[in-house]
């Protein structure tokens, strides 16, 4: 049994069910489709779940590969442009004495997304194969990509204050290539399967702490 279960069973097995809006409990049988306190559309579980964070895994997996393979920033220098991927930025940048900034582009944009994709993917395949993994470690594991989901925008923050650095000189400038939109839409997509994730997933497919 789910150590968060009260009494020894959990909401679902008890028949209850909470509103997100106004956290009221109600009974499903009783209220299947709406809270009895501010009508809003509720569900004992969030509707395909596991399907939409499939579909938007596989998505971020897919643009994973333009946003790396892509330029993310193009420097324009003396008229001629310069395109940098991801990797290419990195070296640049550790070459041009900025080792600190290299290290934050590199967790930023591809060790940050890469963990995300790789816990959402064992999360989901643990609920879809009904893998007897913790249930405490794959809440953690949630929980901590949601909260790094929040700092994945960095990598376009630094691209902005690489634009601010390099664009003193007179015929010096930086702008964000194909690559960037690529990287935009694995942020976007990553943080909409961490948000299209049902949790209480976990407590139905698992049974220790
Ligand atoms: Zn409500």
């Amino acid at each position: 049994m789910s150590k968060f279960a009260v009494n020894g069973r959990s909401a679902i097995e008890q028949g209850l069910q909470a509103c997100p809006i106004c956290t009221c409990i109600s009974e499903f049988k009783v209220y299947p489709d709406h809270c009895p306190v501010c009508r809003n559309t509720i569900s004992v579980r969030k509707k395909n779940s596991l399907q939409l964070t499939w579909a938007l895994i596989i998505t971020a997996a897919i643009l994973l590969i333009p946003a790396n393979l892509f330029p993310i920033t193009i420097l324009l220098k003396n008229g001629t442009e310069n395109p940098d991927t991801i990797f290419s930025g990195i070296s640049s940048l550790i070459k041009t004495g900025m080792p600190g900034i290299a290290i934050i582009v590199f967790f930023a944009s591809f060790v940050v997304p890469i963990l995300k994709i790789l816990i959402l993917t064992l999360i989901s395949l643990s609920i879809h194969f009904k893998w007897n993994l913790s249930t405490t470690k794959q809440l953690y594991a949630h929980k901590a990509i949601d909260f790094i989901g929040k700092w994945s925008v960095l990598d376009l923050f630094v691209i902005s204050i690489m634009s601010a650095v390099f664009n003193k000189g007179v015929l010096l400038s930086v702008y964000p290539g194909t690559g960037a939109s690529a990287f935009t839409l694995v942020i976007i997509t990553t943080l909409f399967a961490t948000r299209t994730f049902d949790t209480r997933l976990i407590w139905d497919t698992t049974n220790n702490g």
